[in-house]
């Protein structure tokens, strides 16, 4: 069994329970970390407050320092990293080196440019008239990640938070935890400081609440299901402290009358099989106007139709198997439901996928004829399935769009990009992109409405993680 890592050294669990790594392909165990306790959590929590007032007092350059140490091992087992991750929770191999592990770096790599470019202005202080306005670190930071990305996950909270001058405890997901594990060895070879950087691994019940409800905890930042985050607000309302949630989402992807149909089906395709379907910002309802969508419908069948799930190890599988038992048991009752709903299944549906012995793979899944008023296009289902609900003017795709409990992303497609970005404005969401527009990492990331409440990536990530003071002079 692992151990726990606290206050600069790996240390035993109070608790002798280990919780099982499976490999999602395979069904084989293939590590076993500790099932951290309240006990571990006090410990940790302990040694990141002592650690609290050197590390946040150093000049920023010097946090610098030791995190860009940090990356420069990351980049050197990126390789390894990738593989590891690929065993934890089923992501293609490519996609892992690309995305999984090639993510984090990027973004671990962006922190640490922003804060060479603004930490001074941040740190040092800003002059606004007679006064001088600091940022400055919250304190002992508690973050708490899910699965999906896992290390990338990590990385959005645990660096930007470290730059601040924050120490940490970090909770990852019980079910993918391995890329923690490799941080933290990177961490403790990069030399940072004991007690700057913590893990404790275990369950959310236990280990996730009692770091919400520590009194010593000043913040929580946490990614995961609205369900837990809203259960982690609870928690830590009791001591008044910070809580920034990253949630869950049920993104709109909206193909005007004049977009290209081909290409925006397609990419829309590929944006909800990404991950086997295990993304956040998934753009899982696509809204297509009346008189294409029979067209729309076949279009995505056959793209949905090339993503045949297979063994993520193997260079050449573009979708591998669902992270757990219980993830592939829910999106096969969501399949299942859209039936029960009035909805038709055109490709793929809840039957074992044929000729994979173990695994927990599922059928990527085109459902057509959803009203947007079905739970299948209003629930976050966390697979391979895309939903095709038919509009009739632009007016109600916008309305459909928004009418979701959900604001993570979005997407527009239009053979007029001043069409598109006018209909972006109106989309109630952190993101959208307009005709494909890529990823940018110097920019926020984040919810509206039950999508949470927080923003990460680019300068906004690292104000998520300060206090602002100002000092008259
Ligand atoms: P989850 O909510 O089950 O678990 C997330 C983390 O919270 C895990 O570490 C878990 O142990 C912990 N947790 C669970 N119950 C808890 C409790 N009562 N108190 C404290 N911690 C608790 O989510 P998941 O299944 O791991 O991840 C998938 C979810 O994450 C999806 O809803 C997805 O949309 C969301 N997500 C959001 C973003 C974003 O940036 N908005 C990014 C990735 C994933």
């Amino acid at each position: 069994m692992r151990s726990l890592y606290i206050d600069g050294a790996w240390t035993d669990s109070a608790s002798e329970e280990g919780l099982e790594v499976l490999d999602p392909a395979t069904e084989q165990v293939i590590d076993t970390v500790p099932a951290g306790s309240a006990k571990d959590v006090d410990s940790a929590v302990e040694a990141a407050a002592a650690a609290f007032p050197a590390w946040s007092r150093r000049p920023y350059g010097q946090r610098v320092t030791h995190l860009a140490k940090a990356l420069e091992l990351f980049d050197e087992r990126a390789e390894d990293i990738a593989a590891l991750l690929t065993r934890d929770m089923g992501a293609p191999a490519g996609f892992s080196r690309k995305v999984q592990a090639g993510l984090p770096q990027m973004m671990f790599r962006t922190y640490i440019d922003l804060v060479e470019e603004h930490g001074e202005r941040y740190f040092t202080g800003e002059r606004v008239d007679n006064s001088l306005v600091v940022h400055e670190a919250v304190g002992v930071v508690g973050a708490i990640t899910p699965w999906n990305y896992p290390l990338h996950q990590i990385v959005l909270k645990v660096v930007p938070a470290l730059l601040a001058g924050n120490t940490v405890v970090l909770k990852p997901t019980e079910i993918a935890p391995l890329g923690a594990y490799a941080l933290t060895e990177i961490f403790d070879e990069a030399g940072l400081p004991a007690g700057v950087f913590n893990l404790v691994s275990g369950t959310g019940p236990v280990v996730g609440e009692a770091i919400a409800a520590h009194p010593k905890v000043d913040m929580v930042s946490f990614t995961g299901s609205t369900r837990a985050g809203t259960r982690v607000s609870q928690v830590a309302a009791e001591t008044v402290k910070r809580v920034a949630l990253e949630l869950g989402g049920k993104s709109p992807n909206l193909v005007l009358p004049d977009a290209d149909l081909s290409q925006a089906v397609k990419r829309g395709v590929a944006d909800v099989m990404r991950n086997t379907g295990q993304s956040c910002n998934a753009l899982t309802r696509m809204f297509v106007q009346r008189d294409s969508y029979d067209e729309a419908v076949e279009l995505a069948a056959a793209s949905a139709e090339k993503y045949a799930p297979g063994d993520p190890t193997d260079g050449s599988t573009r979708m591998g198997p669902l992270v757990s038992a219980a993830q592939l048991e829910k999106v096969r009752s969501y399949i299942e439901l859209a039936g029960t709903e009035g909805a038709r299944v055109v490709t793929g549906g809840a039957e074992p996928v044929e000729g994979l012995g173990s695994g927990y793979y599922v059928r990527p899944t085109i459902l057509a004829d959803v009203r947007n008023d079905m739970r299948v296009a209003q629930e976050e289902i966390f697979g391979p399935v895309l939903a095709l609900i038919p509009y009739d003017s632009v007016e109600e795709a916008v309305e459909l769009a928004n009418d979701t409990v959900y604001g993570l992303n979005a997407a527009v497609w239009s053979g007029d990009s001043d069409e598109g970005l006018a209909v972006a404005r109106r989309l109630r969401a952190g993101q959208v992109e307009v005709n494909g527009g890529a990823m940018n990492p110097r920019v926020p990331f984040g919810g509206y409405k039950r999508s949470g409440n927080g923003r990460e990536w680019g300068l906004p990530g690292l104000e998520e993680f300060c206090e602002v003071k100002a000092v008259q002079m």
